[in-house]
């Protein structure tokens, strides 16, 4: 059994932000839960299972968002989710070159260093997310995956037949027995 899910943020807890922001959320207001996302992590919390984000945010790295004001946005997610139940531990990548360093998604970085943090083994964790590198990633890290559908419609052409999708995190929760 899962001890720990790993989300994507954008476009998998929260909704993507505008394009003319470049779907980047730069200040707390950007930040609109998608639907069922705060009582899925009501239903892991209550299980005792660990609830944690690997995010790229090349936003930082382009100058568009401090460190500061990502954890502001980070901060105004778990603000919106039930107390008990907030997002433990947010990893985020801020490079803007993705071979410049090892978390870029689809790299493994992220994962790699949450399941040390955490003290977990691979399979006692699933990524959730609604892109491919977010599905790469977790191939890479060797750890389960499955997608829920993005708000960003471009996207579902990325999806395989072979790939489990769901409509919403509750769905996608709700099939793996949470
Ligand atoms: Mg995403
Ligand atoms: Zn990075």
């Amino acid at each position: 059994m899962y001890k720990a899910v790993i989300f994507d943020r954008d476009g998998t807890l929260n909704h993507t932000a505008p394009k003319e922001q470049g779907g980047y959320a730069l200040s707390p207001e950007d930040i609109i839960l998608m639907p069922t996302v705060a009582e899925s992590m009501q239903r892991l919390a209550e299980r005792g299972i660990h609830r944690l984000v690997y995010t790229q945010q090349k936003c930082v790295g382009k100058g568009l968002l401090t460190e500061e004001g990502l954890d502001a946005v980070n901060g105004q997610l778990n603000r919106l989710l039930p107390k008990d139940a907030q997002i433990e531990y947010f990893a985020y990548c801020p490079h803007h070159l993705p071979d410049t360093c090892e978390c870029a998604k689809p790299k493994p970085g992220m994962i790699t260093g949450l399941l040390r943090q955490f003290k977990l083994k691979p399979e006692e964790a699933i990524a959730i997310g609604d892109s491919k590198r977010d599905k790469l990633s977790a191939e890479a890290a060797g750890i389960d995956f499955l997608y829920v559908q993005s708000d960003d419609t471009s996207k579902h052409s990325d999806y395989d037949e072979s790939d489990r999708v769901f409509k919403t995190l509750e769905e996608a929760l709700s099939s793996l027995g949470f």
